[in-house]
């Protein structure tokens, strides 16, 4: 059979049903289409309490997200922001558009998250210096938290805000607290590849409500309270679509079934697969529950016959999507010439690490789909 007559197979396709079909068209039907909304409202009320939040301000992205929580704490042109170097290119961009330096920290393998060890000496060695950053934003990386609890430790000391990318991690947990709530403030996505979504959008949560109450007006263009429009900052268009709103209020209500679909397809590949020489799937250490966004696993060529690279072009050539981890970003040519502590275990997880197809409607068929391929790879002495 022709390889184009199967289907393709999405790295993380939306998903969704008929109760965000429903809940879109009554918000259709109500004329409630801008910025702003029932919707609105009722989905931060609704997302603050999913996580454990104070407060959460809707937006229409996880950058904006970012970006906000950089003005409302207040990260000021010259200020340096630490962040993982193992994350999408939006939470370093964030930092940029207020004119501040992002420096960049190495994963551990425990987590693939920030290294909480480096992180304190990175600090420690600032403060001796006199050169503490303003913030550190750590990343959770496909649905898994970071080790917080030294992360929030040193932050502490030190006196530095925390802020939690937590754009991947919707759904996870760290000590039995929902990722987004674990540093100061949270952000999150809900682009059409996340866990959830709503096309685009993003969320902004905190329990500073000062911190809230800025990240709200600066996102609805800093219009202070007057009839006529009056304005005493620059201020953004950031908010989130009332329609948008309502497919993500839908969605929330399914949140935890995706996370059990998630987890289904890591459990299927990992029993599927774990077998093979040279794969290791990404560990999910006892501080936590993780979503399992994506199933990601990294291949030793040595041990297991083939690269990461020849067991990507060999899923694609049977229309099926898969990606490298994340290239780290102090590869990025926009960003070489910033600073980056440690690096190499980034840069491995980079080389080696592939994302299999992990969406939450995935079938059974397209499991077996891809795990026959990565069998066909492996050394032929151990299949
Ligand atoms: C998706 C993502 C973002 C950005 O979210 P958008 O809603 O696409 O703007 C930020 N950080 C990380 C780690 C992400 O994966």
């Amino acid at each position: 059979m022709p390889d184009q007559e199967f289907h393709r197979v999405y790295l993380s396709p939306p998903h969704l049903s008929p109760r965000e079909r429903e809940l879109l068209l009554e918000a259709f039907d109500s004329n409630w289409i801008a910025p702003l909304g029932p919707h609105v409202d009722a989905l931060e009320k609704e997302f603050a309490q999913k996580v454990g939040a104070a407060e959460a301000v809707a937006l229409s992205s996880g950058t904006a997200a970012l970006h906000l929580a950089m003005l409302a704490t207040g990260v000021a042109p010259g200020d340096d922001v630490l962040t993982s170097t193992l994350t999408f290119a939006a939470t370093a961009n964030a930092i940029t558009y207020v004119g501040a330096r992002p420096c960049f920290i190495d994963s551990n393998r425990a987590t693939w998250n920030l290294d909480p060890e480096l992180l304190a000496e990175e600090l420690d060695e600032r403060a001796s210096a006199g050169k503490l950053p303003k913030a550190v934003v750590a990343v959770d990386l496909y649905g898994q938290c970071c080790d917080f609890e030294p992360i929030r430790e040193s932050c502490q000391r030190h006196g530095v805000v925390l802020i939690e990318d937590a754009a991947e991690a919707l759904g996870a947990t760290y000590h039995g607290r929902s990722a987004g709530t674990l540093g100061q403030i949270g952000c999150f996505s809900f682009n059409g590849n996340k866990i959830i979504t709503a096309s685009s959008g993003g969320m902004f949560v905190s329990d500073r409500r000062d911190w809230v109450q800025k990240a709200r007006h600066l996102a609805t263009q800093a219009r202070d309270p007057a009839v006529h429009y009056e304005h005493s900052q620059i201020g953004y268009n950031y908010r989130m679509s009332n329609l948008l709103a309502a497919i993500a209020r839908g969605q929330l209500g399914v949140l935890e079934e995706r996370v059990a679909q998630r987890r289904a397809n890591f459990a299927y590949y990992q029993e599927a697969l774990g077998d093979l020489p040279g794969i290791e799937f990404m560990p999910e250490p006892p501080t936590g529950c993780a979503t399992r966004w994506l199933t990601c696993l990294t291949i030793d060529p040595a041990r297991f016959g083939a690269t990461r690279e020849d067991v990507r072009l060999a899923l694609e050539a049977q229309n099926i999507e898969s990606r490298p981890v994340w290239k780290p970003m102090h590869l990025q040519p926009v960003f070489t010439d910033l600073p980056i502590r440690g690096g190499t275990v980034a840069e491995d997880l980079f080389a080696r690490g592939l994302c299999l197809p992990s969406g939450s409607s995935l079938t059974e068929e397209d499991r077996r789909r891809v795990i026959d391929i990565v069998r066909s790879l492996a050394k032929r002495s151990a299949v």
